[in-house]
């Protein structure tokens, strides 16, 4: 064991050199606690559906790597904060990115770090094997985290670290070395419910369960057509939700920003909304391509501009949104329109969808232009001043 001390000193010395900020080693034995907390999460309906299905993978490293003997876990911090963030303009409104998904796509830096990393124990120990994986892979990064000694996992079911806070990118590497394990930390929530309390859709339904389905860092990522109450809850949220992150007093103060990759662009961190709807194909990879926000694509993001529009009643955006009503060729897209175009209200979005209503045929695009439409009547009436 004594050498492979001497190894794991010698892996941690060159994590901090490549910038990995936080590294912890476990065993490869299979998560048997998580793998019962996920059938009973499964049972409930609490899966978003972007987990890995088969639980037995996600619970088994051994079915990554046949010879696994342990687990290499690694964090990288993000910033909290933009240095100079765009200055607000009357008339312009902004939607909000998270934080998560403001730097270069963190899977890139994530798997950069753990292949240089992978390299370098193969140079120490040439018959080392490895898998690496992040978010997409099969295992739990947080569960590997945990156990790993990076940090606990909070009532908001998000990895905290005491250096870095929740702002924190995870990996790990499984592989056929054994390492010294390190111990996990005890968890420090205490009798704090912040999380609990802020969230704006009750998605966390108890201490430390999230109900993927309600939350709207996913419902953000969703591809199609958003229920009424989801649209209500979004804001201008364009991609994921911080709130139970900003909220949380162990992430008060943390700003890290000691990694160039991971540092927003303000104009991307807070896009404004309307040159969103009208960005093409080129554009948006050019200037979207290379973050984590871009992977659902760019008619997601659209949508959810279209849905921030409606939440700041911007008026002046009817003109761009009747363009999009009468001749975006993507149904969810006009759909999104016509619901936002009754949240606006007044005359002007009143003719729009009148002006509309006879040229569409999309069934469920026109049963929304309706809706609008009733809904702006039944508002006309309750503002009326004859209005018994
Ligand atoms: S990310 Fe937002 S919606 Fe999801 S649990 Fe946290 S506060 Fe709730
Ligand atoms: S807000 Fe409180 S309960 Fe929630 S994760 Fe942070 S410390 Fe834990």
């Amino acid at each position: 064991m004594k050498m492979n001390q001497d190894l794991k000193e010698q892996i941690i010395q060159y994590a901090k050199k490549i910038g990995i900020d936080k590294i912890g080693f476990t065993s490869a034995d299979p998560f048997l606690e998580l793998k019962e907390i996920l059938i009973r999460h499964r049972e409930l309906g609490y899966e978003s559906g972007f987990e890995e299905k088969d639980l037995d993978k996600r619970t088994n490293p051994k079915l990554s790597l046949e010879n696994a003997k342990s687990i290499i876990a690694i964090a990288i911090a993000y910033p909290s904060k933009i240095v100079s963030p765009p200055k607000s303009t009357k008339g312009e409104y902004r939607g909000f990115v998270s934080r998560s998904a403001w730097g270069l796509d963190y899977h890139l830096i994530l798997h950069e770090k753990l292949n240089l990393l992978g390299r370098y124990l193969k140079e120490l120990v040439p018959s080392a094997e490895y898998v690496v994986m992040s978010d997409t892979g099969v295992l739990s990064d947080h569960a590997v985290a945990e156990r790993a000694g990076i940090g606990w996992i909070g009532k908001n079911s998000l990895l905290i670290s005491p250096e870095f806070g929740s702002y924190v990118y995870l990996g790990e590497m499984v592989t056929n070395i054994s390492f010294p394990e390190d111990q996990p930390m005890e968890n420090q929530c205490g009798d704090c419910t912040r999380c609990i309390n802020a969230c704006p859709t009750q998605a966390i339904v108890s201490p430390y369960q999230v109900n993927g389905k309600q939350c709207l860092s996913y419902i953000t990522q969703r591809k199609d057509m958003l229920e009424e109450h989801w649209m209500e809850k979004l804001g201008n949220r364009i991609y994921g939700c911080d709130t139970c992150q900003i909220v949380c007093p162990k992430n008060k103060g943390i700003n890290s920003m000691h990694h160039e990759l991971t540092r927003p662009n303000p104009e991307l961190a807070k896009p404004l909304l309307k040159p969103l709807l009208t960005i093409s194909n080129k554009e948006f990879k050019q200037t979207w391509g290379k973050t984590s926000a871009a992977w659902r694509g760019k008619k997601t993001l659209q949508r959810n501009a279209i849905i921030g529009l409606a939440h700041f009643k911007d008026e002046s955006s009817l003109p761009l949104l009747k363009e999009i009503l009468e001749k975006d060729k993507r149904p969810m897209i006009r759909q999104t329109t016509a619901w936002a175009i009754g949240k606006i209200r007044g005359q002007q979005a009143k003719e729009i969808l009148e002006s509309v209503k006879f040229k569409e045929k999309e069934e469920k695009v026109l049963a929304e232009i309706n809706k609008s439409l009733k809904r702006l009547a039944n508002q006309d009436i309750a503002d009326s001043p004859n209005k018994k």
